[in-house]
């Protein structure tokens, strides 16, 4: 069956730790949209291409090829910018503090909107964002909506950072995570909204475990 589960939500709730496991569970694929707007983010910044000038980003949306690749060792879906594995970069602050202003941009947003429409399709698939429920996938089977304090999330976000050799100061995520929720929701394209049929949770006091039980029991229902 060619099911859909879109897990949207504010930034670091755990939608990616939680969307993986339930991928893996089901036998689904993996789609992590976040990181196609990270590596749009890298592309312009490394082509020191303004975000603002929008004839440049959209000649730098032709030229840039964005693929998964599967690493066999870890089992995980690293992202890639015209063929190299740029995971560990998309991953940085520097691209955190300026991904939400790239991800405002029209010409981005139907440009990834419609590779993951076409990517989605095909077989069963877990993809987590902020506008999946809502406009990638708006008849999605199942959808999840996750929201968690933002202590927790700075806090897990903070650990994340500090496994990859990135040591970052609390309040630095903290002011990240709310800058991001905040343009995430306002921007005029397809803002992060919980769609009206979906299913929400809060993170914030369960664990792991809990969060994927908690949407595998909503595919099952
Ligand atoms: O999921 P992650 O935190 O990696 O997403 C990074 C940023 O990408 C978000 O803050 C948001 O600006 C953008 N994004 C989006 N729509 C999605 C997924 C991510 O606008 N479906």
């Amino acid at each position: 069956k060619n099911i859909v589960i879109a897990i949207d939500g504010y930034s670091s709730c755990g939608k990616s730790t939680t969307a993986k496991a339930v991928a893996a569970e089901l036998g689904y694929a993996y789609i992590d949209t976040g990181a196609m707007y990270r590596g749009v983010t890298l592309y312009l910044l490394e082509h020191n291409i303004p975000f603002d000038d929008l004839g440049r980003v959209e000649e730098a949306l032709h030229q840039l090829q964005i693929t998964f690749k599967r690493n066999r060792r870890t089992g995980r879906n690293e992202l890639c910018l015209n063929g190299a594995i740029r995971e560990d970069e998309i991953r940085q602050m520097r691209i955190s503090n300026a991904v939400s202003e790239v991800s405002g941009i029209v010409a981005v947003r139907h440009a990834m909107v419609r590779q993951q429409q076409r990517m989605g399709r095909k077989r069963g698939v877990v993809m987590d964002g902020r506008d999946i429920g809502t406009t990638v996938f708006p008849d999605a089977e199942v959808k999840i909506f996750m929201t968690a304090d933002v202590h927790t999330r700075a806090m897990r976000r903070q650990v994340e950072l500090a496994d990859k050799g990135e040591q970052v100061p609390l309040d630095d995520i903290v002011q990240n995570l709310q800058k991001r929720d905040y343009l995430d929701s306002t921007r005029s394209e397809s803002p992060l909204r919980r769609a009206p049929d979906a299913v929400l949770l809060d993170t914030s006091h369960i664990t792991i475990d809990e969060q994927v039980d908690f949407v595998l029991e909503r595919v099952s229902s």
